[in-house]
């Protein structure tokens, strides 16, 4: 039976970018080698490094001025990261979800932390609008998709101080003005690459501006001066992202990924409002194109574990909802068809027939 991959992370990647991550795990650039046992310093694998980062610049649009990293960490360790890099005094938090609380933790231990806003107080459902910026913070971080609510800020804010943006679950899922960001970064294995790579897009002139000492492997300056080979790299991982890169170009680049996440998720969207049996979580206007989360409606509530076996039976994988939420998530990144998309829709269809 045709599997549709719907998990958060590590998630679904196109076909080929697999194959082609496991044909130079056997054999890379017909050396005879496999991509697992070469040197990250090889003749032949500078080139991966190099087309990674260029096409990152390309399909993003991104300046003149920027930096792209490629590290090992995860986002857990950039939230740490970023305020010894760029927290002198003072910082400011937009917290809409575990991952955001995380950053923010994390922060707390290098100076004081303003939370601009929350959306705490109905478990996460909603993007706080309209909350004042501190102008004396060293800067404002946001998540701009929340992979366990299924809430998305999806355009890029005005900000008058440093933005510094967590897009983990939803980077290359549109385009983005990066000129209005002093740092991106993410976790690859949502809608990138293979775990085991963290993606860092920041501003050079930004960085060393703070008097702490910074140790060498946490400061930002180390990789950009070495360009992501000051230790070694996750080789197999950024090779896969190269692979990914080059498929999301041939596939029209992230202008094409757009139309087709806003496809996905009107489709599915219109299924949960229409089906008498669901009920989305988020809030309308705040709904996540990547992560759709959705529960039973209280009198159906009992159909839960029904579901998630009738869903299971007919090939969808990993809808369970977070523990936090409850209910189903389907992640619908980049990877994901509008089949894979249907599938779901004709599932909650029949299950409701038969209730
Ligand atoms: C998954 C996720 C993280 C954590 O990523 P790791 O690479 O596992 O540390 C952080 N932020 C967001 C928004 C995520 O979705």
């Amino acid at each position: 039976m045709k599997k549709y991959n719907f998990n958060a992370g590590p998630s679904i990647l196109p076909r080929e970018v697999i194959e082609q991550t496991a044909a130079a795990c056997l054999d890379f650039d017909n050396s005879g080698l496999s991509l697992m046992e070469i040197s990250h310093r090889a003749k032949n694998f500078q080139p991966v490094v190099d087309e990674a980062v260029a096409l990152f610049k390309e399909l993003l649009n991104i300046p003149e001025g920027y930096s792209v990293l490629f590290l090992g960490g995860g986002a857990s360790l950039e939230f740490c990261m970023v305020p010894y890099n760029f927290l002198e005094k003072k910082a400011a938090y937009l917290n809409t979800g575990v991952w955001a609380t995380k950053a923010e933790k994390e922060a707390k231990a290098f100076g004081e932390v303003v939370e601009v806003a929350s959306s705490a107080d109905k478990n996460f459902t909603y993007i706080p609008k309209n909350y004042e910026i501190p102008a004396d913070a060293d800067y404002l971080h946001i998540t701009t998709n929340n992979t366990i609510y299924g809430t998305e800020i999806r355009e890029d804010i005005d900000c008058p101080i440093p933005l510094i943006a967590d897009m983990s679950s939803d980077i290359f899922s549109r385009p983005v003005d990066v000129s209005k960001y002093t740092m991106i970064y993410g976790g690859a294995q949502k809608n990138l690459a293979m775990a085991g790579l963290t993606f860092v897009i920041v501003k050079d002139e930004a960085l060393g501006k703070v008097t702490r000492h910074i140790p060498t492997m946490l400061d930002y300056r180390t990789h950009v001066k070495k360009g992501s080979m000051f230790n070694t790299p996750p080789v197999v991982p950024i090779y896969s992202a190269l692979m990914n890169l080059r498929y999301m170009k041939a596939h029209g680049g992230v202008e094409a990924m757009a139309k087709l996440a806003q496809e996905r998720a009107d489709i599915l969207y219109a299924e949960i409002d229409r089906n008498k049996l669901f009920v989305g979580t988020a809030e309308k206007d705040s709904r996540s194109l990547m992560n759709i989360t959705f529960v039973l409606k209280d009198e159906y509530k009992e159909l839960e574990k029904d579901f998630l076996d009738f869903a299971t039976s007919k090939g969808m994988v990993g809808v369970k909802g977070h523990r936090d939420v409850g209910g189903f998530r389907a992640s619908c990144y980049n990877a994901m068809s509008i089949e894979g998309v249907q599938a779901l829709v004709a599932c909650m269809q029949e299950f409701e027939k038969m209730h």
